[in-house]
């Protein structure tokens, strides 16, 4: 029988607000531990929450940007379960009214199509705080400083196909938190967190099967590693005859498997009930419309423009729109250039290359965009070949010193003048009398061969395209 994969995510991220959603603490990383709490999130009695308007409105930002209703008159809920760092013995979370419902993202497949996958919820809550488990002795200590910074939690429908799918929703997810300046969504240091729920069922089935919850999902690689492992597990399971237990797991990735945490809680353990600390949160018309209208330009809208506006691929547009950052870079760049494409082409190539390689993101590019611009412009206005362009861009990467000034400093600058090009064609082909004759005996593959010994002569000054001519001309 061939089973078909049905994934749900739960995204949890954290906002980039300065102080926690119910007190005035400060949301800082990497504090001293337990230094940024007050009686508020450390959950002492008699104490009363005050909501963070903030929070609200980056809520709000989220929603409008998935296009989800926003519920007029929500509220906040306790979900109540004990952990040591969770001292109030209860999360303030959002259960039956929530502030947004059915929204959607779209996503890219690798086919270039777009499907959109369906959100059923957006709340806001409380994060916990953190345990530091001491790795020689049977101790953990409680670090208390994240208890209450606040949340959005993303839910998903169960509309993901595969573990391909799921690492495109959570990329596109991630980039419109980034796009709108809510939150770091960097997963490596939990600012940006997934639990994925997965099941299988036969093809053709409309049917959900049973779940489980993968957890620990620290990175995107993870996510589509436990999905694809947690996907061929369950069908060996039915395939067997067996039945998949409804359970939290958890994704080893040393081993590369999942092992069995806890049995799933269902809600009602969790004993939901309207927090009566908190009055419920009336959202009015005008504040939505000016969350609205402060909304910036979407990753799939800006993609649209860079097609329409640049006569990019879909592809590059794609990739250049993937952050605020890298499509600011490159717009940045195109503006002042001749030639959108080629510069498409150097930001994803060799910029991306090199960044990648540093582990660097665009805002530590050493070279900036009106330097990349420089060095487009010098190709465009034929100054220096594209061959020199790259030995140029390694020397500004270095050095940090201007193309202009790199190119009159190591003169580079392009010979264009004919007689010198031609007397360097001359010696070559007087050099090479054997490869000649080849040539004209009809092996005119070597035309490439005597390119490259007349840029060698020229040490790879000389124009490209005037070569060619004289080449052809010649031979
Ligand atoms: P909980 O909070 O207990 O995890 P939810 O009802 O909020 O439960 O569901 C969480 C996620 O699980 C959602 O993203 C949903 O799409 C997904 N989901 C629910 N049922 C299934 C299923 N049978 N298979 C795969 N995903 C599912
Ligand atoms: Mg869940
Ligand atoms: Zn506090």
């Amino acid at each position: 029988m061939e089973f078909e994969p049905v994934i749900g995510l739960e995204v949890h991220a954290q906002l980039k607000t300065e102080s926690k959603i119910f007190c005035g603490c400060s949301t800082r990383f990497g504090a001293a531990p337990n230094t940024q709490v007050c009686p508020v999130c450390l959950g002492m009695p008699g104490v009363l929450p005050v909501l963070n308007k903030k929070v609200v409105a980056y809520a709000l930002r989220m929603a409008l940007a998935t296009d989800c209703e926003i519920v007029r008159q929500n509220r906040f809920a306790r979900k109540n379960y004990f952990y040591p760092d969770l001292p109030k013995g209860y999360q303030i979370s959002q259960y039956e009214l929530p502030i947004a419902l059915h929204g959607h993202v779209n996503i890219t497949l690798a086919d270039g199509s777009t499907k959109r996958i369906g959100l059923t919820r957006i709340h806001m809550e409380e994060d916990a705080g953190k345990l530091i488990h001491d790795p020689d002795r049977p101790v953990s200590r409680v670090d208390l400083n994240r208890t209450g910074t606040p949340l959005l939690e993303i839910v998903s429908e169960p509309d993901i196909r595969s573990p391909e799918e799921a690492g495109a929703y959570l990329r596109q997810v991630r980039a419109i938190l980034r796009y709108l300046d809510i939150s770091d969504g960097n997963m490596e240091e939990g600012s940006f967190r997934c639990d994925a729920n997965i099941s299988v069922r036969p093809k053709g089935s409309d049917q959900l099967g049973t779940r489980t919850e993968l957890k620990n999902l620290n990175s995107f690689k993870h996510v589509e590693s436990a999905l694809a492992y947690e996907i061929k597990r369950q069908a060996e399971v039915l395939a067997g005859g067996g039945e998949v237990a409804q359970e939290t797991r958890l994704w080893d990735s040393a081993k590369n498997r999942t092992t069995s945490m806890r049995g799933k809680e269902e809600a009602h353990d969790y004993r939901y009930f309207p927090d009566p600390d908190l009055v419920p949160l009336v959202i009015d018309e005008a504040w939505i419309e000016e969350v609205r209208a402060g909304l910036p330009e979407l990753p799939d809208k800006r993609k649209a423009r860079f097609i329409e506006s640049y006569a990019l691929p879909e592809y590059d547009a794609k990739v250049l729109t993937s952050s605020r950052e890298l499509a600011d870079y490159f717009e940045d760049c195109a503006k002042q250039v001749k030639n959108p494409k080629m510069a498409a082409n150097w930001v994803m190539g060799d910029l991306l290359g090199l960044l990648n390689a540093e582990g660097k993101e665009i805002d530590a590019s050493p070279v900036s965009a009106a330097q990349l611009a420089e060095l487009l412009r010098l190709m465009e206005d034929r100054l220096i070949s594209g061959r020199i362009a790259k030995t140029v861009f390694e020397e500004m990467v270095k050095s940090g010193k201007p193309a202009g000034r790199i190119v009159e400093e190591k003169g580079l600058v392009q010979v264009t003048d004919e007689s010198a090009i031609t007397d360097a064609v001359d010696r070559v082909l007087a050099d090479n009398p054997g490869e000649v004759e080849k040539y004209r005996a009809g092996k005119t593959k070597l035309f490439g061969f005597f390119v490259g010994q007349v840029m060698k002569e020229t040490k790879g000054k000389a124009n490209p395209q005037i070569v060619n001519r004289l080449l052809k001309e010649r031979l």
